[in-house]
This record gives structure tokens, C-alpha cells and sequence, in this order.
């Protein structure tokens, strides 16, 4: 069979631990075989950032924004212990942090969905993406402790210096204030991911805040996404016969509990921090979910939700056997090729993906699967396999389909 042929290479983002072992064994198994690969490579295991001053993340998300589509490996947010174990010059930023800032874009996390691992709720037979909007609001904010009687205010003062005052409480006695903000810059570029991403993968989107309590505040994300909605997307998405949705928070929670699932919900920074714990754990496993970083103009950065499985990854260095579910990184790479089929009119490509995906699914179905799946599958005769495993058995599915 001859090998595919790709005209743009991928970006492609290495990483750290057990996931930059898994990583290998995906592009050796899986992708290598089949595909002509073409990818610029960019080293963000934490040794290279750290030699090069973190510039290689930097340099990483420049190439994501001139190629438009990378995959991204499982990274070491440094942390105290990290700069210890790694001797490292500084405690850098969190890589997502940075290429996220870079490309101004929006994360959308949703669950693979295979028969076998049950959502708890029952409804729920396809999968429900979240994206999180990563900006402002509680995670920025400023706070205070009231220590007595007085009077606390907002103050904004213009350029020219006149003051625009709003009370919060006169205080009767001890208490807390906090100051939250966001940017229309910045729920601009959210609202129009949010329904780049829905027209993208064909799905409805749904938004939701708590306007009729928050008149200014939740009111200005929910005129922002109308405004834009009429202005630049209700033809396609009527086009695409597709939905865009508004409600209150707390009816949005209520329906998506009884709905079947199959759309987008975007979520405000902190109901998207909450949300998509609670529906990621309904869903099952946190091994299950991807996560796609889509920029305002369209540039797709395709990753596994999970970490890089640190405990796993000392097994693995003591020469025991591991058995680490692949499943969300196989899909952070199958995004990235189907995506960069499509810009490139790569029909091989896309369908390489969608078989790619397929083989996976039919592994898990047919019984064959990592530790942490069989721990809670529904299924009888499971085979409990090993990393390598794993990949070896989605390649014998993959070869009987190609
Ligand atoms: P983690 O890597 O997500 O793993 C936490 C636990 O979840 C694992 O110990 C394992 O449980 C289970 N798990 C996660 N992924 C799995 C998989 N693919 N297969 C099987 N089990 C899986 O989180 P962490 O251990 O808290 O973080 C490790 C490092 O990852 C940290 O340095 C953190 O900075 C980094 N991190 C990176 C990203 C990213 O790059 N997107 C995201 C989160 C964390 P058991 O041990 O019970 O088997
Ligand atoms: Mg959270």
C-alpha cells in the first residue's frame, strides 16, 4: 500500500513523561506506517524548554498560528518539586497558558464516547463539549476583607481622570469585597470560536449566563454573542441547519441533565472550570477526553485533556509494566490529520482519521483495553492489555479496515 500523502506539515508539539512515551508509540504504530508524515517538530519536554528559556512553546504556537493546525503531547506544568527534579533556570509558565495566550483561543473538551463505558446519566448518548472561556472573572480578580464599618465602592477613572463611582455595600460591621473583570476583546474571540468550532464540527451551540440577576456584567456576554451571531453567523449556521441557543445557567444545568447530548456548551470561565469536571466525570474517564484549542481565526490545537500520567511514568522507569489508555492522544492526532486533510482537500487524510478513530472504538467495543477502562466497563470478557499493547491491537483493527 502506498503511504498518504500530506502538502502542509502538521505542528507538531512533544512532550513529557508517560504521554512522550505513549507519543512514540502512536507515530510508530499507528501513523508512521500509513502516512507520509510531515510535521514541524517542536520539542516542549520540559529539558528543551528549559534549555532554551521556554522559547521553543513560544516558537511552537507561532508555527500553530502560520500552519493553522498542531497536536499537541501532555506537558509538565512546572511547580515547586518540578524546578527541584528537573533543576530548572526558572519555574515556567504552564505551556497551555502561553500558547493559549498566543493564539487568543478558546479550549473545547468533550468526552469519546464508546459502548461499554456508561455515562452516569442516562440520557446521555453522545458526546457534550464544553468550551471554557479562559479569560477574567473570578480568576482575575481583586478582593478584600472588610475589616468594619464603611463604605465600599467601584471606582473607574477615565484617561482624563473623572471618577465613575458604583456603591457595593455600606458595611455594618466585617465583611468581603471582590472586583471582577472581562474585555469585549476578549468575549468577542470566544463568542466567535464558539461558533466557528459549532459550524466546524456540526453541532448546535449553547450559551448561558445569569443575565437577569448580572444586568451588566452577564448582560454584555450575552449581547456580545447575539451581536455577532446576527451579524456574522445566523445564515451559515441556518445554513448548516444548525442552532444557536441562549438561556439562564441554571435552566441551561437542568436540560443538560435530561438532554441526549450532541452539542457545544459554552460556559463562562468559572461555569466552564466547574462544568466540565462534573461532565467529565459523568462521562467516565478523564483518559477519555480531548481537548481542541481554536483560535478567533481559525488556527486548531488538538490535545489530550489528561496530564502525563506522572505515576505511571515512574512505573515505567522501574521497568514494570504499565497500562495507560492512549485513547485521548490518538484523537488529539487523528483531529489534527483530519483537520489538516480538509484545509489541504486531502480526502486520504480524512478518511485515515475517521478509520484511525473507528479502529479505536472497535478495539474498546470488542473487548481490548487499558486498565483504567476495564476497571469500569460494563462489558464481560474484557482482555486487560498493556500500553503497547493497546496501540498493537487498534493497529491489527486499523490494518483489517485499510
Ligand atoms: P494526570 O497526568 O492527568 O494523571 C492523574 C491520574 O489520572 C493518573 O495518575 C491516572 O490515575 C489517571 N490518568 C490520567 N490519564 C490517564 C491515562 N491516559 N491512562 C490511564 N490513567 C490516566 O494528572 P497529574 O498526575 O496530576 O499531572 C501530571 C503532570 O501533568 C503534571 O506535571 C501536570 O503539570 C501535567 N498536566 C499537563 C496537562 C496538559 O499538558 N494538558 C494537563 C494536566 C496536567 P492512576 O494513577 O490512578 O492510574
Ligand atoms: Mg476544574
Amino acid at each position: 500500500m502506498d503511504k498518504i500523502k500530506m502538502t502542509t506539515p502538521l505542528v507538531e508539539m512533544d512532550g513529557d513523561e508517560m504521554t512522550r512515551i505513549l507519543w512514540k508509540m502512536i507515530k510508530d504504530e499507528l501513523l508512521l506506517p500509513f502516512i507520509d508524515l510531515k510535521t514541524e517538530y517542536y520539542d516542549l519536554g520540559l529539558e528543551y524548554r528549559d534549555e532554551t528559556g521556554d522559547q521553543v512553546t513560544v516558537d511552537s504556537a507561532l508555527a500553530a498560528k502560520k500552519y493553522g493546525v498542531a497536536v499537541k503531547c501532555a506537558t509538565i506544568t512546572p511547580n515547586a518539586a518540578r524546578v527541584k527534579e528537573y533543576d530548572l533556570k526558572e519555574m515556567y509558565k504552564s505551556p497551555n497558558g502561553t500558547i493559549r495566550a498566543i493564539l487568543d483561543g478558546t479550549v473545547f473538551r468533550a468526552p469519546i464516547v464508546v459502548k461499554g463505558i456508561e455515562p452516569t446519566v442516562k440520557t446521555w448518548k453522545k458526546p457534550i463539549t464544553i468550551a471554557r472561556h479562559a479569560y477574567g472573572d473570578v480568576y482575575k480578580a481583586s478582593e478584600m476583607k472588610i475589616p468594619g464599618k464603611g463604605k465600599a465602592e467601584i471606582v473607574y477613572t477615565a484617561e482624563d481622570g473623572t471618577e465613575t463611582r458604583e456603591l457595593i455595600h455600606e458595611f455594618d460591621g466585617p465583611g468581603i469585597v471582590q472586583g471582577m473583570h472581562n474585555l469585549n476583546g476578549s468575549i468577542d474571540s470566544f463568542a466567535r470560536s464558539c461558533f466557528n468550532y459549532a459550524l466546524e464540527t456540526h453541532q448546535d451551540l449553547w450559551f448561558a449566563t445569569k443575565d437577569t440577576i448580572s444586568k451588566k456584567y452577564d448582560h454584555t456576554f450575552k449581547d456580545i454573542f447575539q451581536d455577532i451571531y446576527d451579524a456574522d453567523y445566523k445564515e451559515k449556521f441556518e445554513e448548516a441547519g444548525i442552532e444557536y441557543f441562549y438561556t439562564l445557567i441554571d435552566d441551561a444545568v437542568a436540560r443538560v441533565i435530561r438532554s441526549e447530548g450532541g452539542y457545544i456548551w459554552a460556559c463562562k470561565n468559572y461555569d466552564g472550570d466547574v462544568m466540565s469536571d462534573m461532565v467529565a466525570t459523568a462521562f467516565g474517564s478523564l483518559a477519555m477526553m480531548t481537548s481542541v484549542l481554536v483560535a478567533p481565526d481559525g488556527t486548531t490545537e488538538y490535545e489530550a485533556a489528561h496530564g502525563t500520567v506522572q505515576r505511571h511514568y515512574y512505573k515505567h522507569l522501574k521497568g514494570e509494566e504499565t497500562s495507560t489508555n492512549s485513547v485521548a492522544t490518538i484523537f488529539a492526532w487523528s483531529g489534527a490529520i483530519r483537520k489538516r486533510g480538509k484545509l489541504d482537500g486531502i480526502d486520504e487524510l480524512v478518511s485515515f482519521a475517521d478509520k484511525l478513530e473507528k479502529a479505536t472504538i472497535d478495539t474498546i467495543e470488542g473487548g481490548t483495553m487499558t486498565k483504567d477502562l476495564a476497571l469500569i466497563t460494563t462489558l464481560d470478557n474484557v482482555t486487560t492489555v498493556n500500553s503497547e499493547d493497546f496501540i498493537k491491537a487498534i493497529r491489527a483493527t486499523l490494518e483489517k479496515m485499510l
